[in-house]
């Protein structure tokens, strides 16, 4: 079965790995700073604050920008369920704005529609999250002028776009954002496992996050309210979690991230090859918006409608069974039976749904050959045709 992603690991990754090892620190080393500054120094900005996941990253991000009971987090219904659980795990609640038919993020013109509305109901989102589907920025200037005018912040999920670009700044840049996350995910560009990180230029944010990573403890005496100064004293001052990402992660992150421009350039390469390739057959395929470069985490098509008669599920059962390890994203989060049970029903965001119902994303990912792109694009052809 040729994947739909996979991880590559070279020689250099594993050696990373290796010397932790032998090191004196698995966990908390040294490595977790050096892994931080990277990140800072690739997405030019100012605190990295690494996660044991993306989950972990937007969970603390949503507490540090001070979501809770009684708040609302907008985000797309077109994401992995975690964009929106992270609210509710705030005791916050999730309201969804329906995406863009172009490129199946959330629409900034629906998100302005809802605010608008919203503002008249006096119940205006604190926080509003995109996720840049498939590698590939929202219009973030324009979200960024909304947020200006009816006051929420945005937590941008960057878990599909680490090496992706935006007016040519890096995914992370945070210039449109209070807080960027990345996962570091095995399907995703670049893993360190598991793993994730929150991006952010605002030294209070990137402070409260730090100790929410780590059962809201400190060690840093000048931070120190109540206790002596003395070596072996914490201090607890809020309620956080274990949400480290340990040295052995840090490595292997590390090394991955220097390898980031030649992993996306070769997804590039790979998506370049299914447009031509796919063009003439009855399928939407992507397309890469003014002002954005994909890191191209998925390549997804649609079956188009009206150009043939057969169904996603007949073409995507079938390509299983030749060994195309295809998939499917997103199912829309709102017709999850978790969220059905919270009130949202099929219907609520049409252009979520109308994508749903015919996408298929086809293998990518750095070490596929070009025979093994060969045959997809090959079986495809049988299918369709
Ligand atoms: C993978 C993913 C996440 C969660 O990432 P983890 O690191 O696995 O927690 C969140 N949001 C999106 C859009 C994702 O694709």
């Amino acid at each position: 079965m040729i994947p739909y992603g996979r991880q590559d690991i070279n020689q250099q990754d594993i050696d990373a790995v290796v010397e932790v090892l032998q090191s004196d620190w698995l966990t908390q080393g040294p490595l977790v700073e050096r892994f931080e500054e990277a990140l800072c120094q690739h997405a030019d900005t100012g605190y990295a604050v690494t996660c044991n996941s993306a989950t972990s990253a937007l969970h603390i991000a949503c507490l540090s920008l001070g979501l809770g009971p009684g708040d609302f987090l907008w985000t797309s219904p077109n994401t992995f369920v975690a964009s929106a659980n992270c609210a509710l795990f705030c005791g916050a609640q999730v309201d969804f704005v329906d995406v863009d038919p172009h490129c199946y993020n959330m629409s900034a013109a629906a998100l302005e529609e809802k605010l608008e509305l919203a503002q008249r109901n006096g119940c205006l989102p604190k926080i509003v999250v995109p996720v840049h589907f498939a590698g590939h920025s929202c219009d973030m200037e324009r979200i960024h002028a909304l947020s200006r005018q009816y006051g929420f912040s945005i937590i941008e999920d960057a878990s599909h776009a680490v090496g992706g670009f935006y007016q040519d700044r890096p995914v992370g840049n945070c210039c449109y954002s209070d807080i960027t996350v990345y996962s570091f995910h095995p399907v995703k560009i670049i893993t360190s496992g598991e793993g994730g990180a929150a991006l952010t230029n605002n030294r209070d944010l990137a402070d409260k996050m730090r100790m929410l990573r780590s059962h809201g403890v400190t060690r840093d005496q000048n931070l120190f309210g109540d206790m002596e100064r003395a070596d072996w004293c914490y201090e607890q001052q809020t309620l956080g979690f274990n949400y480290r990402l340990s040295d052995i992660q840090c490595a292997l992150g590390m090394s991955q991230l220097a390898r980031l421009n030649e992993f996306v350039e070769k997804r590039r390469e790979l998506a370049g090859v299914y447009q031509e390739q796919l063009a003439v057959m009855p399928l939407k395929t992507p397309t890469e918006l003014e002002g954005v470069r994909s890191s191209w985490h998925l390549y997804t098509v649609q079956i188009d409608e009206n150009k043939t008669a057969l169904s996603r599920r007949g073409v995507f059962d079938t390509l299983r069974q030749s060994g195309i390890g295809v998939n499917v994203h997103y199912i829309p989060v709102h017709t999850q039976p978790y969220y059905r049970d919270m009130g949202f029903r099929k219907g609520m965001y049409p252009e979520a749904e109308r994508y749903y119902k015919n996408a298929i994303s086809l293998p990518l990912f750095p070490t596929m050959t070009a025979v093994q792109q060969y045959e997809v694009v090959e079986a495809l052809q049988r299918v369709l045709s």
